[in-house]
């Protein structure tokens, strides 16, 4: 076992140790069986994230004796970094401000959505206990952002007003879930084991899932239960992982450290299918804070209104040095769709310094911090004409130039023919010049495990991996929500399979 530090992505503040289990672990301590309340748990769940909160706290509510091991020294998961947007249709919150809604019709506005690319089992379970799941939420204590539910923020909008979250983005969920299990934590109704890595599934003689094994602080142990749930998140944080599931999109991701697709690797090695890797869509945008490594993914305030208000001063050009979308189309579909179109999906931000001076920094920190990353990252480029700067970002200097010269006609004219873009306040004419080099960012990750309406872990022979479970991202993005960003699509997923999975889909 390797204990690797590392900086939280988000706050730059915290610092924790992953536990890696890396060459010599088994040698490190043969495996032993941990035991507590007992040697065979009712349920052992992976993660205690999103998805593994409320499957916990359901699970023992209903008196299972629940074995819990989370990877990290906290519960909590992506709930520190999601934005925490979720929704469901015949809620309370709906009602009450007179709104009509069906999960059937959420059904078919997400399909819309989506082009009609969600696993159509996993979208009807989804939609029929969405609503459910937010009402419990609101039991617990949880309280809607005022002015949601609306129908669109962030990504396309719904045909109706079901989508909210809470005034501290997830973490508003986090606070009304984390007291309960806390609680039966403390009431020896759910055995958590933090900083317990998961990493690898055992089966008996004919393929059953009979337990797990974990590296643990004190050697690798061996965990035996009639269930087990996969709970362990997504594989944005696992660059070796993406390369092999997600071949043909270059990661630049924003996540959870721990979303290493550890429940992934465990169950593709017992034959189930993993799919989908392919049905992608980046957001809209990010550059990599270290240029070597795919997972600093940094976001840049580059959509137009929104939470940060920027409006868009600069324009955006391709590996040719020309234009390739309205900058400041008021749809994120389009923008994110544009930027996956064009090669290695990346793109040079381009400014002057009247737009350094004028407009709000492009990064969420102050202007002399957002200065002082040119000339010190590679991603942020400075140069005294338009020609260095298209050689430093490496794309024809002939090109950028007419680029930027038409595009100065087009703010001199107020119109801009060729692209539309509607802001035009200022010209790019003034040295020094500036680029950023940005890129799609990754917050979720697509392929996942394929799972039956019980969410029982589909085999590559089409039948069910006996007593193995599956929720939350580690079923992919692409399977919740479709090559498309839907409104809530994967953490209310996440929070409802829980949910179920606790309260009736499990038996022991
Ligand atoms: C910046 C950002 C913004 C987002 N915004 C939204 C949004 O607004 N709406 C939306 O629908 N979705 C959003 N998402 C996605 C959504 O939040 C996640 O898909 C969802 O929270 C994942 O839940 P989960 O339970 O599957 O994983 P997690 O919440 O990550 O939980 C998994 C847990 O398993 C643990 N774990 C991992 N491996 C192991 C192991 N081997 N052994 C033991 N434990 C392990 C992890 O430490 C973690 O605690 C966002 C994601 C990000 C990163």
């Amino acid at each position: 076992m390797h204990l690797r530090k590392f900086t939280d992505l988000k706050d730059g503040r915290r610092t924790a140790w992953l536990l890696t289990a890396g060459p010599g672990l088994a040698s490190v301590k043969p495996a032993t069986t941990g035991g507590g309340m007992g040697d065979v748990w009712d349920v052992i769940v992976i993660g205690a994230g999103s998805a593994g909160l409320p499957l916990a706290i359901k699970a023992a509510e209903r008196g299972a004796k629940i074995l819990q091991l989370e990877a990290d020294y906290r519960v909590g998961g992506t709930l520190y970094w999601s934005s925490g947007q979720i929704a469901g249709a015949g809620t309370r919150l709906q009602k009450q401000h007179g709104i009509e809604d069906s999960p059937a019709e959420h059904y078919r506005d997400a399909q819309r959505i989506a082009h009609g690319s969600i696993d159509p089992v996993v979208l009807k379970l989804t939609t029929e206990h969405a609503g459910p799941t937010i009402d419990w939420l609101m039991d617990l204590g949880f309280a809607p952002a005022p002015g949601t539910p609306v129908a669109g923020e962030a990504h396309e909008a719904y045909s109706t007003r079901r989508y909210l979250w809470g005034t501290q983005q997830a973490v508003s969920i986090l606070n009304v879930l984390k007291p309960v299990h806390d609680k039966l934590v403390a009431r020896g109704k759910i055995d958590l084991r933090l900083q317990h890595r998961m990493t690898g599934l055992m089966t008996d003689t004919s393929g059953a899932v009979i337990g797990v094994r974990a590296a643990t602080p004190s050697g690798e142990q061996e965990f035996r239960g009639k269930n087990v749930v996969l709970a362990s998140g997504g594989y944005a944080a696992n660059a070796k992982l993406w390369t092999q599931l997600t071949p043909k999109v270059p990661l630049c991701s924003y996540c959870n450290p721990y979303s290493r697709g550890d429940g992934l690797v465990a169950a593709r090695k017992l034959g189930a299918v993993v799919d989908s890797g392919d049905k992608f869509l980046c957001t809209f945008a990010g550059t990599r804070d270290n240029p070597k490594d795919p997972t600093s993914g940094t976001f840049l305030l580059l959509s137009p209104g929104g939470q940060s208000s920027r409006r868009i001063w600069e324009i955006f050009v391709d590996h040719t040095g020309k234009r390739f979308m309205q900058e400041d189309h008021p749809s994120i579909d389009y923008r994110e769709r544009s930027l996956l179109s064009r090669k290695g999906m990346a793109m040079h931000v381009v400014f002057d310094h009247g737009i350094m001076q004028n407009a709000s920094p492009i990064m969420a920190e102050p202007s002399a911090a957002f200065r002082a990353r040119f000339g010190r990252n590679p991603n942020f480029v400075k140069a005294k004409t338009i020609a260095e700067l298209a050689r430093k970002l490496g794309v024809p200097a002939a090109n950028l130039r007419k680029t930027v010269t038409e595009y100065n006609k087009a703010v001199d004219a107020k119109v801009d023919r060729k692209w539309n873009k509607a802001f035009l306040i200022r010209r790019i004419d003034k040295a020094p010049f500036y680029a950023i080099k940005a890129m799609g960012i990754t917050v979720v990750s697509p392929a996942g495990l394929k799972v039956d309406k019980q969410l029982r872990v589909v085999g590559k022979s089409g039948k069910p991996i006996r007593n193995l479970y599956a929720a939350g991202e580690v079923l992919g993005f692409a399977r919740t929500s479709g090559d498309s960003f839907v409104g809530g699509l994967s953490l209310t997923p996440a929070l409802t399979f829980g949910r179920l999975l606790g309260e009736h889909l499990l038996k022991w």
